[in-house]
């Protein structure tokens, strides 16, 4: 199983503190931010420690495609109201992809972004023409558009408006899609029957495309467009169906991401790593967490 989580990247070892924090929860994945993920103030990538980064996942094993990247959400490529938040998501995607090449990197996980006061169909109008209009698409990174949870006016919380981002765009082979199985579920698919979502994404987007699985349970009930994650097992998919979709073979290749939150003040992925590669859950433990950590 391949199996990581959201980890920190900060001074003094960057990310090769962000390897070490990984291996330290026994994942053999991990996803970062290149810095803040609600502001654009970034390192140059010459002080990120990336060649002992390398090297610690070379001896642990692990793979550099699943080691990856996530733009800020500040980002927002679907909004044709700012021309200076547009011109934004262009110049800093530009630069993001650039750090993401230099990390060694190749997935950049990118939220399509909110239409704002426009409608659907120019949000995905914009994000065409946004993505088509950076300069440059470094070899080897491909940007992986996220499945929304279709929170307000976000835009790609239908695996049909992902796949006419990905008709639209000038240079298809940089795009892939990232799938997160707490915003499917809000967005009304039965993450339950995962067998029957890889089936639909097949038709219509193309299992050849799924490149990252974020795994996370829901706060809410399937269909309500809220976005909230839950840790393993406490929210509405639970934690049988979160283990099918790390173990089904159709995906096995593929790195599984959790982002589920914090319990106090602590990272519960080193338990829920166990969990499910155990395939046994263990509530008291995140329980324990919570009692312990407020
Ligand atoms: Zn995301």
């Amino acid at each position: 199983m391949i199996l990581g989580c959201h980890v920190q990247m900060k001074a003094p070892d960057y990310v090769e503190g962000s390897v070490k924090e990984a291996i330290a929860y026994g994942a053999n994945a991990l996803m970062l931010y290149t810095g803040a993920p609600q502001n654009t103030r970034r390192n140059p990538v010459e002080k990120l420690r990336i060649e002992q980064a390398k090297q610690l996942m070379e001896e642990n094993g692990m793979k550099m495609e699943h080691l990856i990247v996530h733009a800020p959400y500040i980002i927002n490529p679907a909004n044709s109201v700012k021309p200076e938040v547009a011109e934004l998501a262009k110049e800093f995607l530009e630069s993001e992809l650039q750090r993401t090449a230099a990390i060694g990197a190749s997935y950049l996980v990118l939220h399509p972004g909110s239409y704002t006061t426009t409608d659907l169909e120019t949000g995905i109008r914009t994000i065409i023409q946004r993505l088509n209009s950076v300069q440059d698409y470094p070899q080897g990174v491909k940007i992986c558009l996220e499945t929304m949870a279709g929170k307000g006016t976000e835009v790609g919380f239908r695996f049909e408006q992902i796949a006419q981002i990905m008709a639209g765009v000038d240079n298809p082979e940089h795009f892939g899609v990232c799938l997160d199985t707490c915003h499917i579920s809000d967005a009304g698919y039965d993450v339950t029957d995962f067998d029957g979502v890889l089936d639909e994404f097949e038709r219509i987007i193309g299992l050849e495309h799924l490149h990252v699985i974020h795994l996370n349970d829901s706060k809410n009930e399937r269909g309500a467009r809220k976005d909230r994650h839950a840790n393993l097992g406490m929210g509405t998919i639970g934690f049988e169906a979160l283990h099918a979709v790390a173990s089904n073979r159709r995906c096995e290749h593929i790195a599984k991401i959790l982002e589920t939150p914090y319990i106090g003040k602590k990272p519960p992925y080193k338990y829920e790593i166990e969990m499910l590669r155990s395939g046994i859950y263990n509530r008291e433990i995140l329980e324990k967490m919570a009692n312990e950590n407020g």
